[in-house]
């Protein structure tokens, strides 16, 4: 027997759809590279993504195919987003940071067909375009000498046009991750998968933003989906602030000037505005909510976003994952707990949000499940609507034989559900048979004063098999020893955790998502040998 309701399948162009109806008139600002601001709203972004489909159709662009863009974060962009899906596409955002041989290799993996760019990117677009097989369609997001632009080109379209029919399992969105290791995967989202993360992952619990909300995303739309928000904004009715340069003075300006709310960056966003504020005297802007993902957030970081009246919400997840895994909101016994205890709790990575499920497993078979005791570490595993089932164009799942998607983390569950991330599978350092957090000793080290940066390895050891080693960035102008760094980290670390050895070094390697890139540590250091 069937239910008894009405058809309405989970498409996101329908989130567009509402965002035009119920929030017409609600503003998406952009701040542009050459200074300039414009404004429009929900509703003309759905009359220009309409234009658009119009303008893809007429370059035989439909179901199924590519488009691609190397864009910083604005309105056009915004409008890419929902006239790629709007033509039955799938929406390929690609990071202009990456590699060209990664570069190279996503846009012809992808087989993209258009390619919407930032005139910023013209660089790398005048480099790739001879090895870019598949690129038909080049479009450049600004005017000027630049042809086709954005404007003119859908500007020859109208918007009397309906969205292409799909079906709510068909793709509308594809994103690489950084390929840490070997070459970057991709990951195709579904119109259902995205529909669900947008309402069920994002807002309200998680985020916490509404209609009366004004959002300044700095995450950027090539970085993991820009965590969602382009989707879940619309069918909250937010006021977007995008800013297309990531200038600590710029972001702070708009911020105080639009009346923001809720902003959303990964830590090294929010250091540097801690840094422009320090450094000019300006009061740190007023905030709501301050939206933290994408590699740990320290806590005193936490701690100064909440001490200026924010609410903190610390998220944990991956391109795999949509991204949203889980989020550090007040627990139900929030009001109760002391300011110290609730910075604690918010700088563990939150719980799962209902829609995905968590367990971790024990790192030497990967399938025995852990106890949810806030001590147990273990490989961290997720399953939901959300959640990686097969990599695109792969031949085999990437989820074990009972359905669950290893994510490379590894990390504690408290026994309130709280996850507490403390390294990744490849990172953890062995060390006489038990587990040494990398992640721990680094996020003690940056705790000192003179530390500006400091990544912990396991080096080969003779007798214990793997032992850490720490490298440091002293901060300019400030000195420190190896031993005073001993001290200092035997007071937040177990004495068996103390690195055999401090290193101090000029830099330490990112990848493109600006994570330190251990591979890359690793190689520099290949021939580091340490005595027994
Ligand atoms: P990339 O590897 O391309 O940067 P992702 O954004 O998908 O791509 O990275 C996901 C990884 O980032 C996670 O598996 C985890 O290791 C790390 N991460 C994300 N959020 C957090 C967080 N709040 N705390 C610690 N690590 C995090």
């Amino acid at each position: 027997m069937l239910g008894a309701m009405q058809d309405w399948d989970l498409k996101v162009t329908h989130l567009i759809d509402h965002a035009a109806r119920e929030h017409g008139t609600r503003e998406i600002v952009t701040y542009w590279a050459d200074g300039s601001e414009t404004r429009t709203n929900w509703a003309g972004i759905r009359r220009d993504a309409l234009k658009m489909t119009q303008a893809l159709r007429a370059a035989g662009i439909g179901k199924g195919d590519r488009i691609a863009t190397l864009a910083m974060n604005h309105s056009r962009h915004l409008v890419t987003w929902y006239g790629a899906v709007g033509v039955g596409g799938i929406l390929h955002t690609i990071n202009p940071r990456l590699f060209e041989d990664q570069l190279e290799y996503i846009a012809n993996h992808a087989e993209d067909r258009v390619l919407l760019y930032d005139a910023a990117f013209q660089p790398i677009i005048d480099k790739m375009k001879p090895h870019w097989n598949t690129i038909e369609h080049y479009i450049c997001f600004d005017s000027g000498d630049h042809s086709p632009s954005f404007e003119d080109w859908i500007a020859a379209y109208d918007d009397d046009t309906e969205w292409a029919e799909v079906d709510e399992r068909d793709p509308c969105m594809l994103c690489y991750t950084s390929g840490t290791t070997g070459n970057p995967k991709g990951v195709l989202y579904e119109h259902r998968s995205t529909m669900l993360h947008a309402v069920l992952g994002i807002q309200p619990a998680s985020f916490d933003f509404d209609a009366r909300s004004v959002m300044l995303p700095v995450v950027p739309m090539f970085h993991a989906a820009s965590w969602g928000l382009p989707w879940a904004g619309a069918a909250t009715g937010v006021k977007f602030v995008y800013s297309a340069v990531n200038e600590p003075t710029v972001l702070c300006e708009l911020m105080k000037r639009e009346g923001v709310t809720h902003s959303a960056g990964v830590p090294t966003v929010w250091l540097s505005i801690f840094q422009h504020c320090d450094a000019t005297g300006e009061p740190l802007p007023k905030l709501q909510q301050a939206i933290i993902g994408g590699s740990a957030a320290p806590r005193f970081m936490i701690e100064r976003l909440m001490k200026n009246g924010a609410r903190v919400a610390h998220a944990w997840g991956m391109t795999e994952t949509s991204p949203i895994g889980t989020v550090g909101a007040p627990t139900h016994n929030w009001d109760e707990l002391s300011f110290d205890e609730q910075v604690d709790i918010v700088t563990r990575q939150g719980q799962p949000i209902f829609g995905v499920e968590l367990r971790t497993v024990d790192l030497d078979d990967f399938t025995r499940e852990l106890p949810r005791d806030g001590k147990t570490s273990g490989a961290l595993q997720i399953r939901g609507p959300w959640v990686i089932k097969r990599y695109f164009k792969a031949e085999e799942d990437a989820t074990t034989p009972d359905g669950w998607f290893d994510t490379g983390d590894v990390g504690v569950i408290w026994p309130n559900g709280t996850l507490q991330l403390t390294d990744r599978t490849k990172d953890v350092i062995k060390s006489g048979g038990e587990w040494i957090s990398s992640v721990e000793l680094e996020n003690a080290a940056v705790g000192h004063p003179a530390i500006a940066e400091a990544a912990a390895i396991g080096m080969p050891h003779p007798k214990w098999d793997e032992r850490p080693v720490l490298f440091v960035v002293k901060k300019e102008g400030q000195d420190v020893s190896a031993s005073e760094v001993k001290d200092y980290l035997s007071d937040h670390v177990a004495k068996w955790w103390l690195p055999d050895a401090v290193e101090f070094v000029d830099d330490i390697p990112h990848t493109a998502t600006g994570k330190i890139s251990k591979k890359d540590l690793r190689a520099r250091f290949a021939d580091y040998t340490l005595e027994a």
